[in-house]
C-alpha cells in the first residue's frame, strides 16, 4: 500500500505535506520527535511550519495512523508502527527501541468486566541499551 491510500483508509485527506510526514514516519522506525520531521522535511517543502508538523501528527494520531509516545517527557515522539509493542528508551543515547509485547488477556476482562472500555496500551521501560551497556562496560 503507498501512503496516498494509507492516508486514504484511516479516513484522512491525502495532501502533499501529509503524504510527506506520513512517508517519513513509516520510513524512520526511530520515533521522531517534530523537530527531527521538521528538520528533515523543511528543505523539500518550504511551507512546511512546526505548527503544521504538530497538527498533521495530531490528526494521525486521531485517526490512529500513528501513535504518540511520551517515553521522554521533554519530547513527545511519533510511531508509524501502530501495532502493539513496548517501547524501552535508553538513557544514555536517547534512542528509542521496540520491543515485544505480550498483552495479558486476563488482565483486558478484568477491566472490561468492571466496566472500563480499553483504547490504547502503553509501555514503558527505561534504563541502559546492550550499546551503551557494551561502551560503559568498555571503558570500566
Ligand atoms: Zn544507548
Ligand atoms: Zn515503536
Amino acid at each position: 500500500m503507498n501512503v496516498y491510500e494509507y492516508l486514504l483508509s484511516y479516513h484522512i485527506k491525502p495532501s502533499v505535506q501529509r503524504i510527506a510526514i506520513m512517508d517519513y514516519l513509516l520510513k524512520h522506525e526511530t520515533h521522531p520527535c517534530i523537530d527531527e520531521i521538521y528538520m528533515a522535511l523543511c528543505k523539500e517543502i518550504p511551507t512546511l511550519s512546526k505548527t503544521t508538523v504538530y497538527n498533521t501528527l495530531k490528526l494521525f494520531v486521531e485517526h490512529g495512523a500513528a501513535k504518540m509516545l511520551t517515553i521522554d517527557e521533554r519530547n513527545a515522539c511519533f510511531d508509524g508502527n501502530t501495532s502493539l509493542h513496548a517501547h524501552f528508551l535508553c538513557r544514555t543515547c536517547g534512542k528509542i527501541y521496540d520491543l515485544p509485547f505480550r498483552e495479558n488477556p486476563a488482565e483486558r476482562e478484568e477491566l472490561e468486566e468492571k466496566g472500563f472500555v480499553l483504547e490504547e496500551i502503553h509501555r514503558y521501560y527505561k534504563g541502559t541499551c546492550p550499546e551503551c551497556a557494551k561502551k560503559a562496560g568498555e571503558r570500566n
